[in-house]
């Protein structure tokens, strides 16, 4: 069969090249593969920036934003052939951590887990791969052309859930959500938003255009700027911070509500570097009663909540947010930088 491979470490050497077919192991499901969506991670991948091979090998699979159908189910499993499937990406470490051990994967403290497509396992960019049932979640049919959008929407319902879980330590309605950043993780977390029914604000840098309307038809607003200046006045009670862009951050900081919450789910590049007054962050947050708290990765459970929240989307507006299908010999263009939302690899064609 074909697969998309690299050797993690060494950039330019993503290929697509023939490998054997996968045997599923005893409580494995063998599952065909329809598509992968390719992510910032998934870029800086292919550069070399980081990844971690099986050990013994030097080239793996990558692709961890999964979509598949079951082809082979083992006995007594909740799965069938014909189910639409996706793939948890994480596994726990083999300590295994206290979190690890509790089905918390995605908090793990000793950092020794492992994940599809980018430390140690193969991932989800092959024309077949195989997958232990209790790392399974069966999707809607309805969802077959947009799958691959679970494991995104998974990492952003972690983040609801994580706010959700700190504004419970003392009463909490919030009635406004800013997201920073209208990618598909920023996209996600205002199509979230909107399901639980706060007014929904969205912040990026991109004039009108896709990007709005994507926001405008969701019921939320879209703010073409690139500081949070316009934030001054109405605070929102929260804030999902998915552009990673340093600026933003530290703007993001301070600009809640009281007893705000600002989640971090952008990765900043380091070596830049930005004065700050920390003596008034520090007076914010504490007179505010805020809470900064980072998030990233997802466990079973967010992946199942991420696969509910997107079948009760408009299918519609959820196709709109893959801007590019490429068939799997044309994988490569997937990892170029372009103006895209999210590219897929058709691994069907
Ligand atoms: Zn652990």
């Amino acid at each position: 069969m074909r697969a998309l491979t690299y050797a993690p470490g060494k950039p330019g050497t993503l290929d697509v090249e023939e490998v054997p077919d996968p045997r599923p192991a005893a409580g494995e499901l063998l599952v065909r593969g329809l598509a992968v969506g390719v992510c910032g991670t998934d870029k800086e991948l292919v550069a070399g920036e980081y990844g971690w091979p099986p050990p013994g090998r030097e080239r793996m699979v990558i692709g961890h934003e999964s979509l598949g159908r079951v082809l082979e189910a083992p006995e007594g499993s909740a799965f069938s052939p014909g189910d639409l499937v996706v793939g948890v990406v994480r596994r726990p470490d083999p300590v295994p951590c206290g979190a690890c051990g509790r089905g918390e994967f995605d908090m793990c403290r000793n950092g020794r887990y492992t994940e599809r497509g980018i430390k140690e396992l193969d991932g989800y960019a092959s024309e077949r791969w195989t997958l232990k049932a209790a790392y399974t979640v069966r999707l809607d049919p309805a969802l077959e052309s947009v799958g691959m959008l679970v494991e995104p929407a998974s990492v952003v319902a972690k983040a609801w859930e994580q706010i959700e879980r700190i504004g419970s330590r003392a009463w909490f309605e919030p009635r406004s959500v800013l997201v920073t950043g209208a990618g598909p993780v920023g996209l996600l977390a205002a199509l979230m938003g909107r399901q639980r029914g706060l007014e929904v604000h969205v912040l990026d840098r991109a004039p009108e255009g896709l990007k709005s309307s994507l926001v405008a038809e969701l019921g939320a607003t879209y703010h073409s700027a690139g500081s949070l200046e316009g934030f001054a006045r109405a605070r929102p009670d929260l804030i999902m911070e998915c552009t990673g862009a340093g600026s933003i951050v530290l703007e993001a900081m301070t600009a809640t509500a009281a007893a705000g919450i600002v989640c971090l789910c952008g990765l900043s590049p380091g070596g830049r570097a930005f004065q700050v007054d920390a003596g008034m962050v520090n007076r914010d947050i504490v007179l505010e009663n805020d809470v900064v708290v980072g998030s990233v990765n997802a466990n079973l459970r967010h992946f199942r909540a991420a696969a509910t929240a997107l079948a009760r989307a408009d299918p519609k507006w959820l196709r709109r947010l893959v801007t590019r299908r490429l068939p799997l010999e044309h994988a490569l263009a997937a990892f170029e930088p372009a103006d895209d939302i999210k590219a897929v690899i058709d691994l069907t064609t």
